[in-house]
């Protein structure tokens, strides 16, 4: 069955010229005159085509009352000029077949607008909405602007592993894997040892792959990793998740100012990817969701980020007027309501906070000669908060090897990343990017649940 995607129709179809069309009805309405108007979508693009279909179209008669919003048909016709504003042309239909029903009684996305939570609910139907439609796409470009991004810069993609035995982030968020039968060993026994579990080893999701992805960057030079993240991490704010998706690039000769430079080059690229290839969602975002989007995607592309020492960022938070719920120390991470304060009331901008104190950030970061703060780098942006972080890598053997005894890690379970410094070590750097933080921030949702297609959280890791 040869289609033409809505998309392609409205973009670039003629009047006059003959296409077959397939896709869900949005609506339905009837003339005096026999006719009816059906708003058909599918999928491709935010906005529906209208098709014509007179009532002596061949069989439309026998399925005219089953024609209900969420049915799916094929229409074939010829394109005529739309009369109506905002469409160039629709279709009159010659033919029509009817695929599948939708009751009107139980179909649950009848046109009105449904709350996200009960949107999450039937994850299945959603991506059928307009927003959901619209995060799919949007999610698409980026995707293939990571890519591009990397690929153009001559990149290796590295697929690290999802099975890992190593807490790089040391924060105690993995989730077990386990290969024993539970509740089988329940029965027999009453206490199970969790440390030993995938096949006599303990092993777990990956929180990262920046220690695998090193192994590379050390060995073929840059690379990036986009993959799936887990971390148990019982949260439930609106910008995490159990499982989301980090594109982690990793680069060898790159010191911290190197690092920011990438980190904020690629940025920009993204909100520039997605201005240039989903103008209309934008539009629909910006219309709908939140009425700044535009505005901060453009900001972000245009405006050069603010380079901002932690130990500054601090100062600013203890000296300004502003109420924190939480409080503000050197020493202390800081929370997304600084964050929020830093880049929207004070800096009004993007900033890169660098140089945080050594005891809240993970044993591989570079130590800097203060003996207080490491070369870490965090990405913040107006109402999202941390999108990246990231730091240049500690290459010196001893110093890497007193921090894991500092972090109460065993050398020896990391001997093959200790080795990259054994044999030829070198300078390097990397960062993690959140992906769902970045389609956050450019479709003005929310809550993050919404931005990833199955979204696994505390409450929620149904299909
Ligand atoms: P946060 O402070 O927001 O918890 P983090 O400092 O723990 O983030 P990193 O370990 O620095 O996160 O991970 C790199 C990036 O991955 C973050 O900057 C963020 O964009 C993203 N990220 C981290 N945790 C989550 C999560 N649970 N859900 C979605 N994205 C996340
Ligand atoms: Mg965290
Ligand atoms: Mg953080
Ligand atoms: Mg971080």
């Amino acid at each position: 069955m040869k289609r033409t995607k809505i998309a392609q129709v409205l973009s670039a179809g003629q009047p006059e010229e003959t296409h077959q069309i397939c896709g869900w009805v949005r609506t339905r309405r009837d003339s005096k005159q026999g006719f009816s108007f059906i708003e058909m979508n599918d999928g491709s693009c935010m906005h529906g085509l209208q098709v014509i279909v007179d009532a002596d179209v061949p069989g439309f008669s026998e399925i005219h009352k089953l024609i209900t919003t969420g049915a799916s048909l094929r229409v074939a016709g010829k394109l005529q000029e739309s009369p109506g504003k905002g469409q160039r042309v629709e279709m009159l239909a010659t033919e029509i077949e009817l695929f599948g029903t939708a009751d009107a009684d139980t179909y649950p996305l009848q046109k009105k607008r449904h709350s996200f939570e009960f949107l999450r609910e039937i994850a299945h139907l959603r991506p059928r909405t307009n927003t959901f439609g619209a995060i799919t796409r949007v999610r698409n470009v980026l995707s293939a602007g990571v890519h591009n991004f990397f690929q153009e810069r001559g990149f290796n993609y590295i697929q690290t592993p999802v099975i890992t035995t190593s807490d790089c982030e040391g924060a105690g968020e993995m989730f077990q894997v386990t290969t024993l039968d539970l509740e089988r060993l329940a029965q027999v026994k009453t206490e199970i040892d969790f440390s030993q579990d995938f096949f006599g080893k303990k092993a777990s999701l990956t929180v990262s792959g920046q220690l695998e992805a090193e192994i590379f960057a050390c060995s073929v030079g840059d690379c990036y990793t986009f993959g799936p993240t887990f971390r148990a991490e019982n949260s439930n704010t609106t910008r995490h998740l159990a499982e989301f998706w980090m594109i982690e690039p990793e680069m060898p000769f790159y010191d911290l100012n190197d690092n920011m430079e990438l980190a904020e080059e690629f940025i920009q690229y993204l909100m520039k990817t997605v201005l240039e290839k989903a103008p209309a969602d934008l539009e629909f975002f910006n219309q709908r969701i939140e009425k700044t989007v535009l505005e901060t995607i453009h900001q972000i592309a245009e405006t050069p980020f603010e380079r901002v020492p932690y130990t500054t960022a601090i100062e600013i938070l203890t000296s300004c007027d502003e109420k924190f719920e939480y409080p503000v120390e050197w020493g202390n991470d800081l929370q997304s309501e600084h964050e929020r304060f830093l880049t929207e009331k004070h800096f009004k901008k993007p900033i890169i906070l660098f140089d945080y104190p050594r005891s809240i950030k993970p044993f591989y970061m570079r130590c800097n000669d203060d003996g207080k703060t490491v070369r870490a780098m965090d990405v913040l942006v107006p109402r999202i908060g941390e999108i990246i972080g990231g730091s240049q890598r500690e290459e010196r053997l001893d110093v890497l090897e007193a921090r894991m005894k500092e972090c109460d890690l065993d050398p020896e379970e990391y001997w093959w990343y200790l080795d990259l410094r054994r044999f030829g070590s070198v300078p390097h750097s990397g960062f993690g990017l959140g992906f769902e933080r970045i389609v956050q921030l450019v479709t003005g949702m929310q809550n993050i649940r919404d931005c990833i297609p199955f979204p696994r959280t505390p409450k929620n890791a149904s299909f």
